[in-house]
């Protein structure tokens, strides 16, 4: 074998060998001058089905097919490498993702002779870039939701509230708030241990999210046995509905609480408050008071309502 011919078979092989497909288009006529014979055994196509470039378009998922069309013609018109990623359809009707990576190559004149290229099977690449928005999305939810009851956390919850007194303030509306914390708690988790602990928590949570019934209304975990519910555009005496509505909810539950001093089942105590907030207020002066209204409720047997 003489040299040349010796070096075009080594180039053939190796380019045959590989995982990535190479190809040749001729620019003038839009045919393929060449394709490894790789191309079979990824999508099922044989080497000499590939004619024209149209069997390339043809053969990509419809939803790519024109923006792939499109900017690959103007790219090689323009005489730049470029790359694209598409989903290319198996003779089996499935899709596969390919990155097409093009060169174009240009005649002595300066004009575009034709285009080189290798397909790369990236559907690996793509599941996991699949995964990982998948998991992004979900670690997203996780960080703005209350590990053991699934409700809003408290970060979430410091959000809504800077976010709806703004609201409250610039629109002269009332912004009401409702806090809930468990009637003697400690002593239920001492009775029944922290497990069953958990899972009254878990019931309550339930239970007061259902004291959500407007589009903005928004329901927290504000720490321990701690619930917040925000009431946008609700004034006072709607608020009370809400928070007795609450009560009615909780007892209705009738989750037994022997050792309570308050009640044979678990109640809550409210805090409630309502404000239109003026350029003067603040919001953390506004959470002092409806605590305020909370630890009267407290004082005045448990299993009460403040407002105020
Ligand atoms: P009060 O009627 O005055 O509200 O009394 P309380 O016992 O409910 O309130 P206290 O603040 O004395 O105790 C709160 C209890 O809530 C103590 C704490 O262990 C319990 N707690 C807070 N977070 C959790 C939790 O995530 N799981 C469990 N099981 N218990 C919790
Ligand atoms: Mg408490
Ligand atoms: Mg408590």
């Amino acid at each position: 074998m003489t040299d040349e011919l010796e070096s075009a078979a080594f180039y053939k092989t190796l380019l045959e060998s590989t995982h990535a497909i190479p190809w040749k288009i001729d620019w003038e006529s839009m045919r393929f001058a060449y394709i490894g014979p790789q191309i079979e055994k990824l999508l099922g196509w044989s080497a000499d089905s590939w004619c024209s470039a149209n069997d390339w378009a043809e053969r990509m998922h419809p939803e790519d097919r024109d923006w792939v069309v499109n900017f690959c013609i103007s790219q090689s018109k323009e005489g730049v490498d470029h790359e694209a990623d598409y989903r290319a359809l198996c003779a089996d009707g499935s899709y596969l993702w390919i990155r097409d990576v093009v060169h174009v190559v240009r005649n002595e004149a300066g004009a575009v002779d034709s285009l080189v290229g290798f397909m790369f099977d990236i559907s690996e690449r793509k599941k996991i870039e699949d995964k990982l928005v998948h998991l992004q999305q979900e670690l997203k939810e996780l960080s703005f939701k209350d590990g053991l009851t699934g409700v809003a956390n408290r970060r979430m919850l410091d959000s809504v509230l800077d976010k709806q007194w703004s609201h409250a303030r610039r629109s002269s509306q009332p912004l009401s708030v409702i806090i809930f914390d468990i009637d003697y708690f400690k002593q239920y988790n001492d009775h029944f241990g922290h497990i069953q602990g958990d899972d009254c928590l878990r019931q309550v949570a339930r239970t007061l999210s259902q004291g959500v019934t407007r589009h903005n209304d928004f329901f927290a975990r504000y720490g321990g046995e701690e619930f917040m519910l925000i009431l946008p555009e609700t004034d006072a005496a709607a608020a009370a509905k809400v928070a007795e509505r609450c009560r009615s909810l909780i007892f209705k539950l009738q989750l037994p609480h022997p050792i309570s001093p308050a009640s044979p089942v678990v109640t809550v105590s409210q805090g409630v408050g309502t404000i239109t907030p003026q350029p003067s207020d603040s919001l953390k002066a506004f959470i002092d008071a409806v605590d305020k209204n909370l630890y009267r409720a407290k004082q005045s047997g448990r299993n009460k309502i403040v407002n105020g």
